[in-house]
């Protein structure tokens, strides 16, 4: 009867989740869990709202994702999307295709006939059966992004653009100086996000982009205290092996905000709960030394020498596989996550 809360960006949070699911079901099969997922990365497009995390990880627990993609439905045609290009409307290098529309069709349905996004993710979520409560970390609109070094294309320098416009566009390879949440001050945690925290047995970060995905969600006011305060333990896996961000561009958001790319530099930038943390308050980009929010902090077996260090830093670690390789490997990482939750 375990209570697991997971605070989860898209395609890293998702697969995780999927493994952990696995896992709970051979061992634990009356456990529960919920998913706190960033909604950071969401956005207006084409006149509809777009919830990219949100729907990786409904699609990917409820058995409808893309699985090449790491996002979308398979078998979906770009007939629509080529035709809002005709008219030189949307944006042509994000390509929504038209089953996975339907979806955003039906949520901005829902939000403009007065729901919250939790409440059309509650409904979305009755087609889709995900296995796990999936909560928006707020229902308010916060949308992260990046400020431009250098003029590109039609922005000029010092311009904010949208995140998405950035890691999709142009794959963050224009220089930017930093993150900018609009929405974030004002918004708080959504219905049952700071109760899911506060009353779990165990709180997973997945292996997440630790800037835009993460720790989106700890910037959300009353959610990093809350995890600092839960009876829980609190367990993250690293979403770096060896150096690198493993099949995404989490080393670019890491030098926006100053934090070398590697396990331990991760790990410790979340902090131990123990001790004073990096980073806290003002978005993802700010300092405020409000505190760490980490028990135990797993590495993969290439980055064992990252243990010692972690520890000196009060944070329980351990080097294990960390590769999601499939359904099964992903079960035994979390299979480490709920080991190592018993030692700390
Ligand atoms: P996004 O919102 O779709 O970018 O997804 P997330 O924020 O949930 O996760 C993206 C991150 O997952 C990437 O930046 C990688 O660092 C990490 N990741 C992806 N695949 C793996 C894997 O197999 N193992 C580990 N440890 N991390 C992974
Ligand atoms: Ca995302």
């Amino acid at each position: 009867m375990t209570k697991i809360t997971v605070l989860a960006g898209g395609v890293g949070g998702a697969r995780f989740t999927r493994g952990l699911l696995q896992e709970l079901a051979n061992t634990d099969a009356g456990s529960s869990v919920t998913v706190i997922v960033n909604t950071g990365d969401d956005m207006w497009l084409d006149g509809l709202r777009i919830c990219p995390d949100l729907d990786t990880v409904m699609y990917t627990l409820g058995g409808g994702i893309n699985e090449e993609q790491g996002w979308g439905r398979p078998d979906e045609s770009r007939r629509t999307s080529t035709e809002i290009a005709a008219y030189g409307r949307g944006w042509p290098w994000f390509t929504l295709g038209d089953l996975d529309l339907a979806t955003h069709i039906v949520r901005t349905d829902l939000l403009r006939s007065g729901s919250t996004l939790s409440e059309a993710t509650e409904f979305l979520c009755r087609r889709w059966q995900p296995g796990v409560t999936l909560l928006p970390m707020s229902d308010q609109p916060v949308e992260t992004h990046v400020r431009l070094a250098a003029a590109v294309d039609e922005h000029a320098a010092g311009d904010l653009i949208h995140f998405e416009e950035w890691w999709v566009r142009y794959r963050a390879h224009v220089e930017v100086t930093e993150f900018v949440q609009i929405g974030l001050e004002t918004s708080t945690a959504a219905p049952g996000v700071l109760e899911a925290i506060r009353d779990a047995d165990l709180v997973i970060l997945p292996p997440s982009n630790p800037v835009v995905s993460v720790g989106t969600i700890l910037a959300v006011p009353g959610i990093r205290e809350a995890l600092r305060a839960t009876r829980a333990r609190v367990v993250g896996v690293s979403p770096i092996i060896g150096g690198s961000a493993v099949r995404g561009m989490a080393d670019h958001c890491l030098n926006v905000i100053g934090v070398e790319t590697s396990a331990a530099a991760v790990g410790l930038h979340y902090g131990s709960r123990g001790s004073g943390g990096v980073s806290g308050t003002g978005g993802v980009s700010g300092t405020g030394g409000v505190g760490g929010v980490l028990d135990a902090w797993l590495v993969d077996e290439t980055d064992a020498a990252a243990v010692a260090e972690l520890e000196a830093g009060g944070i329980r670690s351990a080097a294990v596989p960390l590769w999601m390789r499939d359904v099964s490997s992903t079960a035994a990482i979390a299979r480490e996550v709920l080991a190592i939750s018993a030692l700390v």
